[in-house]
């Protein structure tokens, strides 16, 4: 089995919002991500990041969320470019999990037409009943999955313990992380925004768009365990941890 890692859009926002006593007129920069694991029994996409409208008009899109999520990625800076480069077509893509339904997490859903969508039962509901476009949920990209597969405990997708979901509510109620486990690279955590930055698993210190910041800090401290039975934490969209992690066919095996 093998792992790689997709660039999908890069984003700048208010660095207060991670770190609240952090300077209001301070920004960062947020890569956006999607991994892609090949399974020997299927292709699977953990995230789709950012849809590939959003650069050249990303009001079109987000609506008034684009002030609060400023995209700078390039034209064609998403998932679709990254699969493309390694000879993947959105056909070949079975299964799609999304750690949970924020824009930037499932922007591309609706380019896979053979994948079954598997996300929390929780978050679906969530993202169902969210009004408005500040809320993070565009219905746009998830609204037509017609296969829809809402998990509601942990679920070991291929019975083999190699890819397992784990539910880590939080940052939103239906959040979920997915422990991958690899041959040579170990155990590793596709954290999701239960860890957008290394800063907050380090810290504890709890972001601004949280949902409910004690189950956010029980997610930490589960992550956190994982962390020191040897698993490597991959924040959702910690520039520089970025910078370090493989990328495209440099895969994880
Ligand atoms: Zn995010």
């Amino acid at each position: 089995m093998r792992m790689h890692l997709l660039a999908a859009g890069r984003l700048r926002m208010r660095k207060s919002i991670f770190l609240p006593d952090a300077d209001r007129t301070e920004t960062i920069e947020l890569p956006v991500m999607s991994a892609l694991i090949r399974h020997g029994q299927a292709n699977v996409l953990f995230d789709t990041g950012c849809h590939p409208a959003v650069p050249e008009d990303p009001a079109a899109r987000w609506g008034s969320l684009a002030k609060i999520m400023t995209p700078i990625m390039s034209a064609g800076d998403n998932v679709l470019t990254g699969l493309a480069a390694l000879g993947i077509q959105p056909d070949d893509i079975d299964v799609v999990v999304n750690s949970h339904l924020h824009t930037d997490h499932c922007g591309c859903n609706a380019f896979f037409p053979n994948a079954t969508f598997i996300a929390h039962a929780l978050e679906v509901e969530a993202a169902r009943a969210a009004t408005g476009d500040m809320t993070g949920y565009i219905a746009a990209d998830w609204e037509s999955a017609d296969k829809l597969d809402a998990i509601s405990s942990e679920r070991d997708l291929f019975g083999d313990g190699r890819l397992v979901l784990i539910h880590t509510p939080g940052h939103t109620p239906g959040s979920i992380a997915g422990m991958v486990e690899l041959e040579r690279s170990g155990r590793m955590l596709l954290a999701g925004d239960t860890v957008s930055l290394q800063e907050t698993l380090a810290t504890g210190i709890i972001p601004r768009n949280t949902w409910n910041a004690d189950a956010l800090t029980r997610s930490l401290a589960e992550v956190r365990r994982l962390a020191s039975s040897g698993a490597t934490i991959i924040a959702s969209h910690d520039a520089a941890q970025w910078e370090t992690l493989r990328k495209g066919a440099e895969a994880y095996d």
